[in-house]
């Protein structure tokens, strides 16, 4: 089987077929990344501050260590490789590539320069080697974040907080040099909905409060209000969150550095400037309002790349319980779209694989060519060049006290892997 895209579902979807196999049936697994590196939105995605979460990692280079597992990275299918040549080299191939590109607000001003999705500004802070060089200016005073998820509150809470809290972290050493130099001290959080809509979780309001440089701004009018509002049969994660909010709402401020303030029922109209964001007019549901703003980032969702050819229904591959068509399956991001945490696409993934198994059962193995020919042209990094750049990294790392040192560019990944650095 093939799988395309080494993030959480690829890895859950080749531990999955792993469990399918016994004495009489083993099944090889090579995974196709396009970046050096793998593990998809837990390198490149999940919060420098958040360094638990990625220790999922481990996991999948367990997953790896399978005799029949081969990892092929630094090889972009669409690209390097066509899906019709996969599909006729595999029994199966799997698309496990994620919904990569930011979504779009649709108004005026979008493209007014210092305005960024989450997809570049994440990316970006997080040493994704093809946004490392993205031009973000912290040089003015206030932050609009438009969004009320998860990702949202990360960029806010990132920029709202002292930068030398992500010393020891595994951020890009360039974005923490100018988080260092950021002159933002008033963070804005706009969420277009009211309060008990917001899709951000309680766990992550709770660390509110511990940003020590950082006066955590929610009106106690707005949360109780939300709070009157709600059914009785309410999910209890929305009492949840509320209740977070409440209680850093009624925290008493001292005087404080920085600000993050959160703003509901503000529906974005545009972003107004001469050349460079300057202030986002909003609709407030009682009038417009016109907030300045220095840097805006938009983080309200993710798009599935629709360069596949594949036909696309919402943000998600067309797919009937992962089956696109003939021997092509989809887990993950571009299966569902971009909502979930990481261990949602373990079951997802194994739901499909499952299904996936079932059909290789009634159909002979095919007689593949070796993939071998078809990489002659290229560089693929396999298993042990990643380990070697993942070993240097982790190594510069502990030479100051971090996780680890990413190396920022495919060239120079590329040469650590190839034992040329
Ligand atoms: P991805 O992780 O996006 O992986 C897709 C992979 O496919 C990538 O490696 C990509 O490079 C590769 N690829 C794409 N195109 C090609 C191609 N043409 N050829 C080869 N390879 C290709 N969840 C949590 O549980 N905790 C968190 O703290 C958390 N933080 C998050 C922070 C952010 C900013 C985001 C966006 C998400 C976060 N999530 C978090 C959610 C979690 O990251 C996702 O559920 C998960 O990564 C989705 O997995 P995936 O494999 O579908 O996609
Ligand atoms: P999300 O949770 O779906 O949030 C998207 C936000 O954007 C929503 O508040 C949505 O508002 C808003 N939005 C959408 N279109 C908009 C528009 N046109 N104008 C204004 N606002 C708009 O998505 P996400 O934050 O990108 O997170 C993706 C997934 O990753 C989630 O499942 C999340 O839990 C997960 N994740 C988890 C963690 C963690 O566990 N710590 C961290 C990051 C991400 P409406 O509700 O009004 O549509």
């Amino acid at each position: 089987m093939a799988i395309v895209g080494a993030g959480p579902a690829g890895y859950f979807s080749a531990q999955a077929l792993q469990s399918f196999s016994s004495e009489k049936t083993t099944f090889k697994v090579d995974l196709f990344e396009k970046l050096p590196t793998p593990w998809g939105l837990v390198r490149s995605g999940v919060a420098p501050d958040h360094p638990k979460i990625k220790s999922v990692s481990k996991v999948f280079e367990k997953i790896s260590d399978d005799p029949n597992f081969r990892l092929f990275a630094n090889v972009e299918v669409g690209q390097d490789l066509s899906l019709e040549e996969l599909k006729s080299n595999y029994d199966a191939v799997v698309l496990a590539v994620g919904t990569p590109s930011g979504k779009k607000l649709g108004i005026p001003g979008e493209n007014l320069a210092n305005c960024w999705s989450s997809a570049e500004f994440v990316s970006w802070y997080n040493g994704h080697p093809e946004y490392s060089k993205l031009n973000i200016d912290l040089s003015g005073k206030r932050a609009v974040v438009i969004g009320a998820g998860n990702v949202a509150m990360d960029v806010a809470r990132l920029l709202a907080m002292n930068s030398s809290n992500l010393e020891n972290t595994d951020i890009s050493d360039y974005a923490l040099d100018e988080l260092k130099k950021s002159q933002i001290k008033n963070v804005w959080l706009c969420a277009r909905r009211t309060a008990e809509f917001a899709s951000f979780t309680a766990p992550e309001l709770r660390e509110l409060p511990e940003l020590e440089d950082t006066s955590v701004i929610i009106s106690s009018k707005e949360i109780e209000g939300a709070m009157d509002r709600l059914h009785s049969d309410a999910e209890r994660h929305v009492r949840a969150n509320l209740e977070a909010m409440h209680a850093i709402a009624c925290l008493s401020h001292r005087e404080k550095n920085k600000t993050l303030e959160f703003h509901f029922g503000v529906v974005p109209k545009e972003i107004r400037g001469n050349g460079k964001v300057e202030s986002v007019l909003f609709d407030s549901g009682q009038g417009e309002i016109v907030v300045e703003a220095d840097l805006v980032v938009t983080a309200i969702g993710y798009e599935i790349d629709s360069e596949w050819g594949l036909r696309v229904e919402g943000n998600h591959f067309e797919n009937s319980d992962g089956l696109i068509e003939d021997n092509l399956y989809v887990v993950g991001w571009a299966k569902r779209g971009p909502t979930g945490v990481i261990g949602t696409n373990k079951s997802d993934s194994a739901e499909v694989i499952k299904r996936l198994f079932l059909d290789l059962t009634k159909k002979d193995p095919k007689q593949v060519q070796g993939i071998h020919k078809l990489l002659e042209n290229l560089s693929p990094i396999n298993l042990s060049e990643w380990r070697r750049i993942n070993e240097f990294e982790v190594a510069n790392g502990m030479k100051s006290n971090r996780p680890r040192v990413k190396l920022m560019t495919t060239k120079e990944m590329v040469d650590v892997a190839k034992g040329q650095s």
